[in-house]
């Protein structure tokens, strides 16, 4: 039987131990546990641990545990693909989504996001690798499509996500995670009013510490907090 907790310490350590190490101010690293395929119980251990972010890839599962969930005050981030059909239950139950990878899922949740909420929070996703089996906008794509997202009234643009495919070692890991970092500094020399754009939401358990290395500020941990997924 592994303990949450003590997984939870070792990756908060990790984390503490990278900001130090590439000269982030500690505690500018923010841990967004990724609880999909775990059940409800995990999520409210990992919360009785202290952690309040959680991340859900999988729409319909991820309801059905906030319902059970509703007396904890948990940040909810989702963060797979969305189906154009499926906007409205993501704009009316999350607060970050990290997986805007085309233009018409950005307006859709825009319209669809409640008026009495505040507005959603978004990331864009970028396919660094240009993989193309991944999804995200490519580099060259991020200026314009920047822009278009920009207008949307109930989306806050926070920043950048990406899920970089594995590299052969940490100096070329960080190079590619550097890229994102380095796109999100040319996006932000638009200086958008009203926009704050502080977000790299990148570095996973395998990554972590390229990713912190390269300037992220959301780390986004399954498999070293709830164990291997069947
Ligand atoms: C599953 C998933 C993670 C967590 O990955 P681990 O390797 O288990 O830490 C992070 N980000 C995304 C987008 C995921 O789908």
């Amino acid at each position: 039987m592994y303990k949450i907790s003590d997984n939870i310490a070792k990756v908060q350590a990790r984390i503490r131990k990278a900001e130090l190490d590439y000269h982030r101010e500690p505690g500018s690293v923010q841990l967004i546990a990724v609880s999909k395929t775990k059940s409800a119980d995990e999520i409210r251990s990992a919360y009785d641990c202290g952690l309040n972010n959680f991340a859900e890839n999988y729409l319909q599962e991820a309801l059905d545990k906030m319902r059970v969930l509703q007396d904890l005050a948990i940040t909810w981030h989702f963060i797979g693909p969305i189906q154009s059909k499926k906007t409205r239950h993501v704009a009316e139950n999350f607060d970050w989504v990290h997986s805007i990878d085309r233009y018409k899922v950005a307006a859709r949740l825009s319209e669809q996001r409640p008026n009495n909420l505040p507005p959603l929070k978004i990331c864009l996703q970028v396919n660094i690798s240009n993989e193309s089996s991944k999804s995200g906008f490519s580099v060259a794509e991020l200026p314009s499509i920047f822009d278009a997202v920009a207008e949307l009234p109930q989306l806050q643009l926070r920043g950048l996500m990406a899920i970089p495919k594995k590299c052969a070692n940490l100096t070329q890991q960080r190079k590619v995670f550097a890229q994102v970092a380095s796109s999100l500094r040319e996006l932000a020399l638009t200086k958008k009013p009203k926009i704050a754009l502080n977000t790299l939401s990148m570095g996973m358990s395998n990554d972590l510490e390229a990713a912190i290395a390269a300037g992220s500020t959301m780390v986004r941990i399954g498999t070293d907090i709830f164990g291997p997924r069947s």
